[in-house]
């Protein structure tokens, strides 16, 4: 199962993703919880993409486009994986289906989660991420049992830099501009599904659930 999670910062992907990749047994491959981990590390990379995910800037094609390349040819993901945040421009989505043709694979299904701009915001304003595990909570839809403290790991839960308003506003005017069109081109290659993103995660992960069947 090799499946695209596509919808705006916020629409609840990567919250999808972590359910799914216990469904399926499938890693999920994040391009923003990579380019955190190097910001986190300091690496080259991180320092190359800092000022861009800061700004809530996309980063550069080449930059993304070379890290999945890598990270989609590792063992773990010869049985696919659900790729979260990634494409996010048409040449990004070019260079997928290059990468996979070169290993002798396709896409198998596009999803698109969609979230009235509004809820998004007040999503993304609340979110809380943990440090330990990824895992995401919201200070009011979906609190953690302790506050500040992740419900699995017990990590401290922190918001992210680009999670303040002025930010949220910028890269939802990013997304509509250059990551908006990848609807309608995995829907005219036939792979896309629209999943309504409004609701409660469960109702939502039965949305992806059935969506998947019908693949
Ligand atoms: P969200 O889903 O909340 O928008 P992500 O964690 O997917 O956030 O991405 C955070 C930031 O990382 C983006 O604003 C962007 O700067 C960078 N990023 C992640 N994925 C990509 C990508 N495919 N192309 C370019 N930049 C990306
Ligand atoms: P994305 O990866 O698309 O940027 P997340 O999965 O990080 O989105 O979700 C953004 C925020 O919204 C998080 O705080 C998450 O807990 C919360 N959230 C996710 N799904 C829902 C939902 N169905 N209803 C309300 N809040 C949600
Ligand atoms: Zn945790």
């Amino acid at each position: 199962m090799r499946i695209v999670l596509l919808g705006p910062p916020g629409a609840g992907k990567g919250t999808q993703a972590k359910l799914l990749t216990g469904r399926l047994g499938v890693p999920q491959v994040s391009t923003g919880d990579i380019l955190r981990q190097a910001v986190a590390n300091g690496t080259q990379l991180g320092r190359e993409a800092k000022s861009f995910m800061d700004r809530g800037a996309l980063v550069p094609d080449e930059v993304v486009i070379g890290i999945i390349e890598e990270r989609l040819r590792k063992p773990d993901c010869a049985q696919g994986y659900i790729l979260d945040g990634f494409p996010r421009t048409l040449p990004q989505a070019e260079a997928l289906s290059r990468v996979l043709a070169s290993l002798h694979a396709s896409v198998d299904g596009v999803l698109s989660v969609e979230v009235p701009e509004e809820d998004l915001v007040e999503r993304l304003a609340g979110r809380r991420v943990c440090r330990g595990c990824g895992n995401m909570y919201h200070v009011d839809t979906n609190p953690p049992l302790q506050a500040g403290r992740c419900n699995t790991c017990d990590g401290a839960l922190y918001q992210r830099d680009d999670d303040k308003e002025e930010t949220i506003r910028h890269r939802l005017r990013v997304y509509r501009d250059q990551t908006q069109p990848l609807v309608a081109y995995y829907d005219k290659m036939g792979l896309l599904t629209r999943i309504d993103g409004r609701g409660t995660i469960e109702e939502i992960s039965q949305r992806v659930h059935r969506a998947l069947r019908q693949r």
